[in-house]
């Protein structure tokens, strides 16, 4: 673990180097280190109608860099490399002749087979063939855990998966015997020494996040998956996951999946919280983003106004017919130190330095507030702050079939800033408050510059770079800490029944998107720079300094910290486990 930690600290700092001497030269590029992904998708093996081979062939077809496949915990009936519309087939692992084993099914699922046995025998060794097929995408195995307590989460461990000549996928299995909410398996898992949890609920699911942090903590993601479609995922729950797996829990799906969907995101509206209204009618995604993403001061800018390294991804959920393909509609893009290299990506995604897309409206971004890039804290004595966007709308066809508007133009980019208060205590009652009142948008900048809109604020005019990029520089006065973040679309201000006057989407009404419509309302979002403001007079060097380290290592501070303080323990070095947030009353 400690050799990971010194790569991790390599790889980052080379990655540093690298970007800033791209940015500092040309500022055209990052020298190609932000690849396209999706980590959300489905095969025979657990629900989707086509065969593995067919959505791996897809994911390439629509330009992605790298992909998981992810197929739901639990238990399944169907052998995915063999199953599927495109072959023409339904193979049961019965019919198969292939014998599933562990403890008996309930009796309507006979012939179904714990995902621990899928994963660790079947699905893992079609990721090895697809691996030799697309030498330079990068593969994973991950699979979407049925959180106890909650709903879904996406979820993958690289170890052992690279292993030249040894390759497996044992720890995921284990892990999916060990804590998903629909494997009941109690016998499968003994004769490797696996075992299993015996909490339930919430418990269960904090008990495995801790599972990951302790053992995978530089080689695990957990991410929510459409985390505002059920209602079964609180503000309280991401700060409980995040306080005990800070290295693995690091942030949810902003832009769920099923963005073709009749009801785009699939989302149930008698379920969703914050469903929307529009002329009478229900909406629960806006411009397909999740209200938790999509909302200025809603639960993601709660989360970020206490400082909170949380991030915001897109994914396909792909299944069927009446899904966009991986890749055709959304991207996430996330900056690694290498290419095709599976560490890099987990830590790229760890780190924050990533946005999403949908209908590849962009195809680049380099966006910094002083030095910092996305994920990161510039830390400033000066008063204000220079930050630095550079857009790539790119003049090419996007993967739209539905209609002849293939080639989006952005319209314009907000820039949003929130101010940054600290860490809320479990005990303190705000720490279930999934609102703030400080994030705002504070520019907005498009081609013309000039148009005002309802709040009374007033476009910039960027300017044109050269080969479809965009450039804008701007100063803002800071006093305190800051986080700001971009989102951008094609729509204009006021556009009907899709944008407000503010520039905020509106709801996506139930049973009225079509394909078409998706492609037509397409937007980026950004993740996050924040900026640690240190005044010349209130803190002095040491403070500083010290200040600076705990940024660095992810510690932070009490909002209103009278009462309460954020102590951090190290009392697990010995074992190769890395600090983790632990709280206590008083002084
Ligand atoms: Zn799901
Ligand atoms: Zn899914």
């Amino acid at each position: 673990m400690r050799l990971q930690y010194v790569f991790l600290q390599i790889s980052l700092f080379c990655f540093i180097i690298l970007n800033s001497c791209s940015t500092g030269e040309s500022s055209k590029s990052q020298d190609g280190l932000y690849v396209s992904g999706d980590f959300h998708q489905h095969t025979t093996y657990s629900g989707g109608e086509y065969s593995f081979g067919h959505v791996m062939e897809a994911s390439k077809k629509y330009g992605l860099d790298w992909w998981s496949n992810s197929d739901h915990g639990g238990t399944r009936e169907l052998w995915g490399k063999a199953s599927g519309v495109d072959l023409g087939t339904r193979v049961t692992w019965e019919s198969a002749g292939i014998k599933p084993f562990g403890s008996p099914q309930e009796s309507e699922d006979v012939g179904f087979m714990w995902r621990w046995q899928s994963l660790k025998y079947y699905n893992f060794e079609d990721i090895l063939i697809w691996r030799r097929v697309f030498p330079d995408k990068l593969i994973l195995q991950a699979f979407e855990w049925n959180v106890p307590g909650h709903e879904h989460a996406n979820v993958s461990i690289i170890a052992n998966q690279f292993d030249a000549g040894k390759e497996n996928c044992d720890p995921l299995a284990q892990f999916e015997y060990m804590f998903d909410d629909e494997d009941n398996d109690t016998t499968g898992g003994l004769e490797f020494g696996w075992k299993k949890s015996s909490l339930e609920g919430k418990e269960k699911a904090l008990e495995a996040a801790k599972w990951l942090q302790t053992n995978y903590p530089m080689q695990a993601y957990a991410i929510p998956s459409h985390p505002d479609k059920s209602g079964e995922y609180l503000i309280s729950d991401f700060r409980d996951f995040n306080n005990v797996a800070p290295d693995v829990f690091f942030g949810f799906d902003g832009m769920p999946g099923h963005q073709k969907n009749p009801t785009r995101g699939s989302y149930d509206l008698d379920e969703a919280p914050y469903p929307a209204e529009m002329n009478n009618k229900k909406g629960a995604t806006f411009g397909g983003a999740g209200p938790f993403a999509s909302r200025i001061g809603g639960v993601w800018d709660a989360l970020l106004s206490e400082g909170r390294k949380w991030w915001i991804s897109a994914s396909s959920d792909y299944h069927a017919d009446d899904d966009f393909y991986p890749g055709e509609f959304q991207k996430t893009y996330t900056g690694v130190a290498g290419k095709n290299d599976p560490q890099a990506l987990i830590d790229g995604m760890r780190s924050g330095n990533t946005y999403i897309v949908t209908g590849d409206l962009i195809t680049g971004l380099n966006f910094k507030v002083g030095k910092a890039m996305m994920g990161q804290t510039f830390e400033t004595e000066k008063n204000n702050v220079k930050i630095e966007i550079e857009i790539l709308d790119p003049d090419i066809q996007n993967f739209n079939t539905y209609s002849d508007y293939t080639n989006p133009e952005l319209d314009h980019i907000d820039l949003i800033a929130g101010e940054v208060s600290g860490y809320i205590s479990p005990s303190n009652p705000e720490y279930s408050k999934d609102n703030v009142s400080t994030t705002r948008v504070i520019a907005r900048f498009d081609a013309t510059g000039g148009i005002e809109d309802a709040n009374g604020l007033v476009s910039r005019k960027w300017t044109d770079s050269g080969n479809s990029w965009k450039k804008i520089s701007y100063q803002f006065g800071v006093s305190g800490n800051m986080y700001f973040r971009l989102r951008g679309t094609n729509l204009s201000l006021n556009s009907p029944e899709e944008l407000d006057g503010a520039g905020n989407p509106l709801p996506d009404i139930a049973e009225e998107n079509t394909p078409a419509r998706a492609f037509s309302d397409l937007w980026f979002y950004s993740n996050p720079v924040f900026v640690e403001y240190v005044s010349e007079k209130g803190n002095s060097a040491s403070e500083k300094q010290k200040s600076i380290s705990d940024i660095q290592q992810g510690k932070k501070w009490y909002r209103g910290n009278t009462h309460t303080h954020a102590t951090f323990s190290d009392e697990n070095d010995t074992n190769d486990v890395p600090m983790i947030a632990r709280w206590h009353e008083g002084n």
